[in-house]
């Protein structure tokens, strides 16, 4: 247990925003290799003006949680595949390797040093893991940095549903596209966080706080939504879209595993926006709120409606508190998800 004692914060009504904490860890790569990761108090970064990040976008991200389990540990939800998303990133972006160790040692790292920030147990609050790696060498003319900054900072975050598990309703946005094809949509770059600025607000303005985007080859397909992953429930069948430019989402595939061990059928393949017809359930999923289930989907004049078109479905229902359970460790964690910090 952590010797320092918990800060006196709201918990339970925290928002998903950054509170500060007593330390980050930073890794700094020069002349081909990484430094060894030092606990930080600071919380700016000094920047060259001409660094390659702020003009380039050699940058990339991760987003994870720790949590207070019941019996009092501290836990990390799956982070070997955070590790494994972010050599992907890189390596697509033409950033230097982050091994797996390294990774998960600045996460054990930097959450043992804020130990006392992790929400307690029954808040419904979590501890909020951002890792990043920017190019920092100077470069004016367009290519790789030759100096790297990878930093983990956390922050305290709030439970997402603070009134309960409610349902939402999206827009298909077809004015822009998330990811080309062949494209970065299926990495955490930050570049697409900017791109995805537009639609976004776009929903937003028209009422909708989810937006659900096609393949933008040909407006068929169902992609993903803005930031979370597209599952539904047809039948009894767990049912995702199969797509290159789909970023790949853990909650998404710990859903998926945890729906086989319920009892249903597990499929991932291209899904037709006209299929969203027959569903019976659909969610937006992600580490932030988990499963956001949507009630209806708006596209153009049609309206698609999930359910009694209000209310979240019992099997969406039924993953979502059992992905908790395991992460609160009120369920047994049978796949060996957690990573406990030690
Ligand atoms: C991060 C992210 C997700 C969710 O991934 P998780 O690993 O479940 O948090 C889904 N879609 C996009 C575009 C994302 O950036």
């Amino acid at each position: 247990m952590s010797e320092k004692t918990k800060p006196n914060l709201n918990w339970a009504e925290l928002e998903f925003g950054y509170i500060k904490t007593d330390f980050n860890i930073r890794y700094h790569y020069k002349n081909g290799a990484w430094s060894q990761g030092e606990l930080a108090k600071e919380e700016t970064v000094n920047l060259h003006i001409a660094a390659q990040c702020l003009h380039y976008a050699q940058a990339a991200f991760e987003g994870l949680k720790a949590f207070e389990t019941k019996d009092k540990r501290i836990v990390v939800f799956r982070p070997d595949q955070n590790a494994k998303r972010m050599q992907t990133t890189c390596e697509r972006l033409f950033i230097p390797d982050i091994s797996e160790e390294m990774f998960l040692d600045a996460v054990q790292k930097v959450v043992k040093a804020n130990e006392h920030f992790v929400p307690p147990y029954g808040t419904g609050a979590s501890l909020y893991i951002r890792p990043f790696v920017v190019g920092t060498g100077v470069r004016v003319g367009v290519g790789p940095a030759d100096e790297y900054d990878f930093i983990v900072f956390v922050t305290p975050v709030g439970p997402y549903y603070k009134g309960g598990f409610k349902s939402v309703e999206a827009l298909v946005v077809e004015k822009f596209d998330r990811a080309a094809p062949l494209g970065v949509g299926h990495i955490k770059a930050g570049g697409n966080y900017a791109a995805g600025l537009s639609g976004d607000q776009y929903g937003k303005s028209k009422g909708f706080p989810v937006v659900l985007y096609l393949d933008s080859k040909e407006h068929k397909y169902i992609d993903e939504f803005g930031t979370s992953n597209f599952i539904s429930i047809k039948g009894d069948t767990y049912l995702t879209p199969k797509s290159d430019s789909i970023l790949a989402s853990i909650t998404n595939d710990s859903l998926g595993i945890i729906a086989v061990d319920m009892g249903l059928k597990y499929e991932r393949r291209p899904v037709l926006i006209t299929e969203l017809d027959g569903l019976d359930e659909v969610g937006a999923v992600g580490t932030a709120a988990i499963i956001t289930p949507i009630s209806k989907i708006h596209h153009g004049d049609k309206v698609y409606v999930f359910g009694d078109g209000e209310n979240p479905g019992q099997n969406l229902t039924k993953l979502y508190s059992s992905l908790r359970g395991i992460q609160y460790g009120e369920c047994e964690d049978k796949h060996n998800w957690l990573m406990e910090i030690k």
